[in-house]
């Protein structure tokens, strides 16, 4: 439910609203734009609205759509988040590219150095991998941690990495992972999204590939529910009949998503595609839309890499498209 103040309520006003939310038992979520308006967070479906038809109000109206904190009716300003200097759903797009496992230190440090210098603005990699098969390379887990940590240091960029299970929390804030992954196959992971929702940290959350725009945005109010405004979407392809390429990059939902959320949304060509020579022109397909910004797969050595060796850009390509998104 949310509660729309004139325009010129006073500050009184406002704050004998957000007291009646208080002493019902609910939350209150203050979005100051033109015109007040206070979210009421909580289960309000069975609640009689005409409770804050108080002085100072223009209207009280329930949030159609089944997603609540994560639509525009509850928060109409666009959400920013920041990592460092770094604003995503900001001004500018916003590039994270970085290999997607971590290997070794010299894969790490010789693929940061090189996205750093061509201008990606935050380094990725994966230190737990979520596999198909349990005889694929699952990762370096916590040594893999170490190396990113070694990376930041080295080219200030801070870092992405996806987390698994909730068991792996204390090991992400031990690092100070700057955004933790939640990955397409955790999407409607719904215990691990409601603790991660409690962690102070900018998330990042991908569709899950069988996932419709609705359970996507659903799977984003487990977070925002949970307390966490910092939630970053992630669009990175959906399974169809189609076999020519990995995934179909669905851009009508970075299109619809922006009409329905506040929140920034970022799309991933390399997963999307799974195809190297995809990923520049989705990638700029996927800014036309509208997105935040791209996550983009860079290995300084893609022939060598230990997964998704086919869609993963070298460092010449990476500096091309970087050139290319600046422009
Ligand atoms: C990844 O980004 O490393 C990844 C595994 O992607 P997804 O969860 O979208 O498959
Ligand atoms: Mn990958």
């Amino acid at each position: 439910m949310i509660v729309l103040m004139k325009k010129h309520a006073t500050k009184k006003q406002t704050d004998r609203v957000i007291n009646k939310i208080k002493e019902i038992g609910f939350k209150p979520h203050i979005d100051h734009g033109i015109s007040t308006v206070i979210g009421v967070r909580g289960d309000t479906s069975r609640f009689d609205p005409d409770v804050f038809y108080m002085d100072g109000v223009e209207e009280v109206k329930r949030v159609s759509k089944p997603y609540k904190e994560v639509s525009k009716e509850f928060h109409p300003k666009k959400t920013v988040v920041k990592v460092g200097d770094i604003e995503i759903g900001g001004a500018y797009p916003v590039v994270i590219a970085g290999p997607c496992a971590v290997e070794d230190e010299k894969q790490i440090l010789k693929t940061a150095e090189g996205v750093k210098k061509a201008g990606a603005h935050l380094f990725r990699g994966g230190a737990f991998k979520p596999r198909s098969s349990p005889y694929s390379f699952q990762g370096l887990g916590e040594e893999g941690l170490k190396i990113l940590v070694e990376a930041r240091a080295k080219t200030n960029l801070p870092i992405v990495s996806e987390i698994m299970n909730q068991t792996q929390i204390d090991l992400f804030e031990k690092y100070n992972i700057d955004i933790f992954q939640i990955g397409a196959r955790n999407m409607q992971n719904f215990d691990l999204l409601k603790a991660i929702g409690q962690v102070r940290r900018p998330i990042l959350l991908k569709r899950g590939p069988s996932s419709s725009v609705e359970e996507f945005l659903l799977s984003a109010e487990y977070l925002l529910s949970s307390g966490t405004r910092n939630v970053i979407l992630c669009e990175r392809g959906i399974k169809t009949f189609e076999t020519a390429y990995r995934n179909v990059l669905d851009l009508n939902s970075v299109a619809l998503i922006k009409e329905l959320s506040h929140l920034p949304i970022l799309v991933d060509p390399s997963h999307g595609t799974g195809i190297r020579s995809l990923v520049a022109p989705l990638s700029y397909a996927a800014i036309a839309a509208g997105a935040d910004g791209v996550m983009v797969e860079v290995h300084y050595k893609p022939q060598s890499a230990k997964c998704d060796a086919n869609q993963q850009l070298n460092l010449t390509q990476f500096k091309a498209l970087m050139k290319s998104i600046i422009k």
